[in-house]
């Protein structure tokens, strides 16, 4: 069957996802310009869209897109609060590389007349701003395409440590990453080598860019996207990036159990089984135990593992190979065993795993805030109660420290029996 017949129509979610596994061992090798050919041409010809910030990194990917079909539509939310120099930047690549099919998407007049009519709402209500300015209008976009090409990369943060070429995205449309396996190295090499125009903004030091209200200049050495929202709690736009990088409303996703970032998406990773080989398998999650009587074979995979830790397994015997992992999943195997804990300690304040750590086998709702201080970034939850809870956002945080963890906790102050016998 034609790669574009079995893509072209709504499959049940089961064997899309199947499908998108598949995508990722035909394509996992190829280079960036390949893997959007492939997607344009034979997986999503005529269903495929672009969504860009044209923000710092964006050239890269818009360079690729005008090697593979410059009319490809390449949506640009305009949401009435972006830099000069950004709308500028539009004009500079569009005609730099030819684009002939970038599409403005412009906020309803009526909601912001309604409920911005100062255009202050960033400072008071940055997730409503977000989503009149940004979610309502790029929702109806979104809906005609089968599939969306991102720019994002491995590196840019832990939780984009596992991102493959091919994702099925919770509203069970495939999204598409050329970029996946860029390093920042890749990128500015690519830049340099393609004498790709710089946002005007980028030699100020702006190293991440939105809209002008909400990004700041970021310091030598900070984090890229530490100047988006700089003091407030909130990191994405309210266009919900999940894990697998879709536009994603929270949902209970019958087929998916893992829970990252706010939604229950589709999950690369399956368990190591028998019969697996060390030197070929991919996007498993290997026992310790596994990985160390093969270690060889499994240092010269070249694809993307997991290792799976279990009560009893000594974190330390793997610590030179933790940069090994995108995922390490931490096995809590009964509600009162609490060592998956002091290992994603270790795993985090230790050895500075910088990947996705997933709580795996008794995932309740009582242990998550917990689980969340010492690192856990990802869940794979069964129980009913607690699928409902999370996808209700209805988990209370721990707010007072008793034993505190990391860097950030400071203690309450001394214990009650302490306090007492002064
Ligand atoms: S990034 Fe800021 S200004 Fe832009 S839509 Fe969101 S809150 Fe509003």
């Amino acid at each position: 069957m034609a790669l574009a017949e079995a893509f072209s129509e709504r499959k049940p979610d089961k064997l899309r996802a199947l499908g998108v596994v598949a995508l990722n061992g035909m394509f996992d090798e190829m280079d960036a310009v390949g893997v959007l050919r492939q997607a344009a041409s034979e997986i999503l010809p005529g269903d495929l869209a672009i969504v860009s910030s044209f923000g710092a990194d964006s050239a890269v990917l818009l360079h690729i897109v005008a090697q593979v079909d410059p009319s490809l539509p390449v949506y640009f939310l305009e949401t009435g609060k972006h830099f000069p120099e950004t709308l500028e930047y539009v004009e500079t690549l569009k005609k730099h590389l030819g684009l002939r099919n970038v599409i403005a998407l412009h906020p309803d007049a009526k909601d912001i007349a309604r409920f911005d009519p100062n255009g202050t709402l960033w400072e008071t209500d940055p997730d409503s701003c977000c989503h009149i300015r940004k979610t309502e209008p790029l929702d109806p976009a979104v809906a005609q395409y089968g599939g969306w090409v991102t720019g994002r990369k491995r590196f840019q943060t832990r939780e984009r440590g596992v991102l493959p070429h091919f994702e099925l995205t919770s509203d069970d449309r495939i999204k598409v990453n050329p970029l996946a396996y860029f390093t920042d190295a890749d990128v500015n090499q690519y830049k340099r080598e393609h004498g790709l125009p710089e946002h005007p903004l980028f030699a100020k030091g702006y190293k991440s860019i939105g809209c002008a209200p909400c990004t700041s200049v970021v310091a030598e050495g900070e984090d890229p996207r530490a100047g988006r929202w700089r003091g407030l709690n909130k990191k994405e736009c309210g266009i919900h990036f999940d894990f697998n990088g879709e536009i994603a409303r929270p949902m209970l996703g019958a087929e998916h159990n893992l829970f990252k970032d706010g939604a229950f998406i589709a999950d690369p990773f399956r368990p190591w089984a028998e019969g697996d080989d060390a030197a070929s398998v991919r996007y498993t999650h290997v026992p310790v135990k596994t990985f160390l009587e093969h270690r060889e074979a499994f240092l010269a995979n070249p694809h993307p593992l997991g290792l799976l830790v279990v009560p009893g397994d000594k974190v330390e015997d793997v610590a030179e190979d933790l940069g090994r992992f995108a995922s390490v999943a931490v096995s809590f195997p009964a509600f009162t065993d609490g060592r998956g804990y002091s290992t994603t300690r270790l795993l985090v304040e230790r050895y500075g795993f910088q990947g996705e750590i997933r709580a795996v086998g008794d995932v309740l709702t009582d242990q998550i805030p917990l689980m969340r201080r010492c690192g856990i970034n990802a869940f794979v939850v069964t129980h009913q109660p607690t699928r409902q809870a999370l996808v209700d956002g209805a988990l209370a945080e721990v707010a007072i420290f008793y034993q505190p963890v990391g860097k950030t906790e400071v203690p309450v102050g001394t214990r009650p029996y302490l306090r007492r016998a002064r």
